[in-house]
């Protein structure tokens, strides 16, 4: 039988709090201090496009993993969740490294915004890299999509949180950040930190040094044990 292949156009770009792939959740929903905007391109940025919209709380985003995607797709992965030791086939994982690199991630949608020719979509809970180019947009049905009976494999629960806490230092920077952007940057660390982004093989070791960039800042950060501790704030561009 023979093969075919398509080619899709993107329709939009996000701009996520999410400055690095270190850090980003490996779903939507977990943190929901997260912010994005998805911002729709020409010739897709007009309001009739989106007409409707409005009245759904959440949206599906079909998206390209444009950071991952030249590094192809592997048949088996090794899911965080299962400690990084146990290999699974890729189309029983949600990895980036897939034969089509496309995600597809549930989004709050909190408002849609437009005006000078901008049409922009305020998402909360993403999972989304800076930059992430968007293929489609459709309303979230909850009739048809929220399935309370459905089995959760080898990921059946949310993982557990972890607590972070700040040095009297970085708490201070934190302070300064939230007053002067009005962004919930101390929830936005805990929820990012709390989840425990470290690769499975960083997990053994500790008192290592990590950075994650939220917004401009990167946030300095170790394990501490059971805890993380948010250690400084630098700037980062
Ligand atoms: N919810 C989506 C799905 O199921 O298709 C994404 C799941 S994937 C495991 C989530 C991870 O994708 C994040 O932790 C982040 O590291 C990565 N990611 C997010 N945006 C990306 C992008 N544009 N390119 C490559 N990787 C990305």
């Amino acid at each position: 039988m023979s093969k075919s292949s398509f080619q899709f156009e993107q329709i939009g770009v996000i701009h996520s709090c999410y400055r690095q792939k270190f850090g980003i959740p490996r779903q939507p929903g977990i943190v929901t201090a997260a912010e994005s905007e998805l911002e729709l391109l020409p010739p897709y940025n007009q309001e009739n496009l989106v007409r409707g919209l409005e009245g759904f709380s959440h949206l599906w985003v079909h998206f390209i993993f444009h950071k991952t995607m030249e590094e192809g797709w592997r048949p088996t992965i090794r899911p965080p969740r299962l400690g990084g030791k146990q290999r699974m086939g890729v189309f029983a994982t949600r990895s980036t490294h897939r034969p089509n690199p496309i995600g597809l991630s549930v989004v709050k949608l909190k408002s849609i915004q437009s005006g000078n020719g901008k049409l922009i979509l305020r998402l909360a809970e993403a999972d989304l890299l800076d930059g992430t180019p968007v293929i489609d947009i459709k309303p979230y049905l909850p009739y048809a999509d929220a399935l309370p009976e459905a089995k959760g494999g080898f990921a059946p629960l949310p993982a557990i949180m972890a607590e972070v806490e700040f040095s009297e230092a970085a708490m201070l920077k934190c302070l300064a950040y939230e007053r002067q952007t009005g962004r919930s940057l101390i929830e936005l660390i805990r929820q990012v930190l709390g989840q425990d982004p470290r690769p499975a093989y960083l997990r053994e070791t500790t008192e290592r040094r990590h950075g994650s960039a939220l917004w401009d800042v990167n946030v300095v950060w170790e394990s501490r044990g059971d805890h993380f501790l948010v250690t400084d704030l630098e700037p980062y561009s």
